[in-house]
């Protein structure tokens, strides 16, 4: 809960960002999405002005742009021509994505040799990791079976 907050405030003043008021209300739509849920900029938006917040979409952007960039969230592409949001959880607890390309459904799993595979592979060519995405897109059961 507020420990969380707290996190991104402790990284966010390290970056010497300010954490404004409507960017710390972004994380918090974010952080509140149920766990696997996964939020595009649209949706953000949504959701601040279903709340009454006098945002613009466009300042949705740039601040999904700026956190994906100070490294406290993650841009996914899930689909075509979209882009998702999620919190950046450390590298050791990183979660791949499988995804239905039908019905657009999203599962996540573990697993560590995608993520050793991907570490040693980076480090191997002298660069520092920061993320490590492994996305399956394929159509599930739902969708081969209706
Ligand atoms: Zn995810
Ligand atoms: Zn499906």
């Amino acid at each position: 809960m507020s420990s969380k907050s707290e996190v991104f405030k402790v990284l966010l003043n390290q970056e010497g960002f300010r954490l404004t008021n409507q960017r710390k209300k972004i994380l918090e739509v974010i952080k509140e999405a149920p766990d696997g849920q996964h939020l595009s900029a649209e949706d953000i938006y949504q959701k601040l002005s279903g709340n009454g917040e006098k945002i613009g979409v466009s300042t949705v952007y740039r601040a999904l742009h700026l956190l994906v960039d100070l490294g406290v969230l993650r841009e996914l592409t899930l689909a075509e021509e979209r882009k998702f949001y999620e919190l950046c959880n450390p590298l050791a607890s990183t979660h791949h994505h499988l995804v239905c390309t039908q019905c657009g459904k999203v599962q996540e799993f573990e697993d560590a040799s995608v993520l050793n595979l991907g570490t040693d592979e980076a480090i191997s060519r002298g660069f520092s990791p920061l993320d490590c995405q492994f996305i399956v897109y394929g159509i599930c059961s739902d969708c081969v079976y209706p």
